[in-house]
């Protein structure tokens, strides 16, 4: 029996359940498993910085619910979260601190930039001399989601597409505050 049919088509549930006599058993890799867990298991960091964070909150609200999709518990400490979503502007007095909280946050941890300015800088992109030209200058990021602002669906979008990612056993490039990669 594939366990496939009771999980539905956009996350399937790795491993075949095999009939016996009073019950069934699962067969699958462990590290499909956990990759498997990983994914539906995020726990988000907020990094509301302006107009995009009410997009955000509106993405957890009652209406959109991002609980529906495993982004249960939004945490207001690195420490118990493994993906932070950058909504907002990064001035650059602000990008030490990013970085930071992004070095706190629990390994594995994951990254979503959302929105114009966290992807690029935006509207502040030209003639400023203060706002940092996309989060990836910072940290690494995951998952970048377009617009001025996104609405909540393609913030939900970017957090199924993270899932994704991880069940895949996505490899990311290492950037450094300087800007080197690794
Ligand atoms: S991308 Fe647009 S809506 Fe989002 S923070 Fe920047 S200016 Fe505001």
């Amino acid at each position: 029996m594939d366990v496939n049919q009771y999980s539905g088509q956009r996350d399937p549930f790795p491993g075949q359940v095999h009939q016996t006599p009073g019950g069934g058993i699962l067969t699958g890799t462990i590290d499909e498993v956990i990759k498997w867990a990983r994914s539906n298991s995020l726990w988000p960091l907020v990094f509301g910085t302006s107009c995009c964070a009410i997009e955000m909150m509106s993405t957890a609200g009652a209406k959109y619910d991002w609980s529906r999709f495993g982004f249960e518990v939004a945490r207001a400490t690195p420490r118990q979260a493994d993906v932070i979503i950058i909504a907002g502007t990064i001035v650059n007095k602000m990008a030490p601190v990013l970085r930071r909280l992004y070095d706190q946050m629990a390994d594995p941890k994951y990254v979503i930039a959302m929105g114009a300015c966290a992807t690029s800088g935006g509207p502040f992109f030209y003639n400023t001399y203060s706002v940092v030209k996309g989060a990836d200058h910072v940290i690494p990021v995951d998952v970048y989601v377009a617009g001025c602002p996104p609405r909540p669906e393609a913030l939900l979008h970017a957090l199924i597409t993270l899932q994704e990612k991880i069940r895949n056993g996505g490899k990311r490039e290492r950037i450094e505050i300087d800007g080197t990669k690794k």
